[in-house]
C-alpha cells in the first residue's frame, strides 16, 4: 500500500491546497493530511476546526484522511506506518525551505522520502494567509476557497475582526 503523508498548516485549506490533495489521491493508496498543531505559531483557526475543514472539503476523495499532530513530522510518518511526504511548490521562495526541510527529515530519517508537486498555475500565487487578508477586509474569498468551507472562513474572520 503506497502511502502518502501531507503536512501543513492549512488556516485554512485553500484551492491550492485541494488541488495537491487531489492529485496526491490519484497516485497514492493512502493519503493522510496531517494537520499541523503548532503552538508557536498563532493559527486563525484551531487544530479542530482546521481538520474539520479538510474533512469537509475531501468527503468526497474515499482514500483521504484527516488527522492533526504535533510534534516532528518524521515521527508522524513512523507512527502512521510510513510513508512519503509530499510537499507543494510554488515558487522560487518557497523552494529555499523546503529544500533544507526535506533535508533535514532525510538526515533525521533516511526511510522517508519527500516528493514535491508543482503548483497548478491556476493557484501558484495562493496562500492561506493572502486569503485571511482579503476576508479581513471585506473582499470576496469564494474564488480561493472550497464551498464547503467559504461561509466557514468569512464568519470566522467577521468574529475575529470586528
Ligand atoms: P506550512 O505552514 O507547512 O507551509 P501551509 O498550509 O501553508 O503549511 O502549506 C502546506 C503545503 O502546501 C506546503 O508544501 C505549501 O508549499 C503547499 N501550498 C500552499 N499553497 C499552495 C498552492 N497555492 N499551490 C500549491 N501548493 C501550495
Amino acid at each position: 500500500m503506497r502511502t502518502a503523508i501531507y503536512p501543513g498548516s492549512f488556516d485554512p485549506v485553500t484551492l491550492g491546497h485541494y488541488d495537491i490533495i487531489e492529485r496526491t489521491a490519484k497516485m497514492f493508496d493512502r493519503v493522510i493530511i496531517g494537520v499541523l498543531n503548532n503552538k508557536v505559531k498563532s493559527p486563525l483557526f484551531s487544530v479542530e476546526e482546521r481538520v474539520t475543514m479538510l474533512k469537509e472539503v475531501t468527503a468526497k476523495l474515499p482514500n483521504v484522511e484527516v488527522q492533526s499532530f504535533g510534534g516532528l513530522l518524521i515521527d508522524f510518518v513512523r507512527q502512521s506506518g510510513g510513508g512519503i511526504i509530499v510537499r507543494g511548490l510554488r515558487a522560487i521562495t518557497d523552494f529555499e525551505y523546503e529544500l533544507q526541510m526535506a533535508q533535514t527529515n532525510r538526515v533525521m530519517a533516511p526511510e522517508v522520502d519527500t516528493i514535491f508537486l508543482t503548483t497548478n498555475l491556476k493557484y501558484s500565487y495562493l496562500s492561506s494567509s493572502i486569503v485571511k487578508e482579503i476576508a479581513e477586509n471585506r473582499g470576496d474569498i469564494s474564488e480561493f476557497l472550497h464551498p464547503a468551507i467559504v461561509k466557514k472562513v468569512r464568519g470566522k474572520v467577521e468574529e475575529m475582526f470586528k
